[in-house]
């Protein structure tokens, strides 16, 4: 099995913590869409044969597109992609472009997920991050698609923003269960170099959110969504009814993936591929026939701490014989090891060999792995 992930580098406008690649110059958008389907035809023999089983449109904002330029999309990836065995087709949408022209517009396509960039239902953070939506357009962006069928729904929200209270944390997650959306996504704000954000911290105009209250709302978040019956299935998500996200879990479980479009990533198993993260770049090379990834290969040090980064995420779990299976017995003998004292002292539990970060570790659960890694 496998996945295909396609980059949308477009967007209305830029939100000040943003760091993905996009470009607010939508007049590419033609040629780009040309490129990426031209890019599937020159690649899709990456994946070896293997039936595609999952398919997310990323971004940038992929509901920037037009639906001709969706369907163009889809045309070109029915070459090779049989829908009927791809189980889940993910559409990122910004909440104010999910008009019920757009709903409409996805009917005859295979999309059967979406994942919606809520961020925050307090107008005043979503005008702080510069978000283009409100909250009541968040709101009605989620009934609409529940309205229209697509009750396979994720949205994304943000913590830690600078001047948030508790309370506030706790408003954005009552309105968030009331919606009654099955998968939510919770990510801690990042500073990130290069972006407005991070530059407005360099000038004092913002004063990041103290740790301790950045800790309090990710307790506050795993308590109210697990009372709620959403299973914490990993570090950032949220699901309820079994409705993971099955490309992301495909990642962290190390399945082989195919990125398409600028600055989109690939693995085979064996070796990472970057595109490159300019639009002309890309799209001129595409033009001449020419794939213009930089490539590099994996080395078993890498594979082995890239197993324990994504496996301790889940609640899956690193499981011990297949590590010891696929990278031999002295590693596995030094992750035991290394994991003793954080087993002693609650932050990691060892259940019929699987290794799993426990609540007590979560909150320093990248020093815990990063105690497991292998550095020579
Ligand atoms: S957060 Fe999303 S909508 Fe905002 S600039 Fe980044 S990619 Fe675009």
């Amino acid at each position: 099995m496998a996945g295909v992930y396609i980059h949308i580098p477009f967007c209305a406008s830029r939100c000040i913590y943003c760091d993905f690649f996009s470009s607010t110059d939508s007049s590419w958008r033609g040629r780009y869409v040309d490129a990426v389907c031209r890019e599937w035809t020159m690649r899709r023999h990456e994946l070896e044969g293997e039936p595609v089983e999952t398919l997310y449109f990323g971004g940038g904002t992929p509901s920037t597109l037009m639906p001709a330029e969706r369907e163009q999309l889809f045309q070109a990836l029915a070459e090779g992609i049989d829908w009927k065995a791809c189980r889940e087709v993910t559409y990122e949408a910004n909440p104010d472009d999910v008009t019920p022209e757009f709903i409409a517009s996805l009917k005859d396509t295979p999309v059967n997920r979406l994942s919606m960039g809520v961020q925050s239902f307090s107008d005043a953070d979503l005008s702080f991050l510069h978000r283009r939506h409100t909250s009541r357009a968040a709101v009605e962006a989620v009934e609409r698609c529940f309205a229209a069928g697509y009750d396979n729904l994720s949205i994304d929200l943000i913590y830690g923003l600078p001047g948030q209270t508790i309370e506030g944390w706790r408003a954005n997650l009552r309105q968030a269960l009331a919606l009654g959306v099955p998968h939510i996504s919770a990510y801690n704000l990042i500073y990130e170099e290069g972006t407005a954000l991070w530059s407005m911290r360099e000038r004092g105009l913002v004063k990041e959110c103290d740790e301790e209250l950045s800790l309090q709302m990710f307790d506050e978040l795993i308590d109210r969504l697990a009372a709620a019956g959403y299973e914490h299935y990993e570090t950032s998500n949220f699901a309820r009814d079994g409705r993971y996200a099955r490309h992301n879990t495909s990642y962290w479980k190390g399945t082989p993936y195919l990125g398409l479009g600028a600055a989109a990533h690939s693995y085979d198993g064996r070796t990472r591929r970057f595109n490159p993260a300019s639009l002309s770049e890309y799209i001129g090379a595409i033009q001449t026939g020419r794939v213009a990834y930089a490539e590099e290969r994996e080395s078993a040090d890498s594979l082995y701490n890239e197993r324990i980064l994504t496996s301790l995420r889940t609640c899956w779990g690193l499981d011990l014989s297949r590590l010891r299976a696929d990278f031999g017995e002295a590693r596995a003998q030094y992750c035991l090891e290394q994991a003793q004292p954080h087993i002693r002292a609650g932050r990691l539990a060892l259940d019929d060999g699987i290794l799993r970060i426990t609540r007590a570790g979560l909150f320093t659960s990248d020093d815990v792995m990063s105690d497991l890694f292998w550095v020579d």
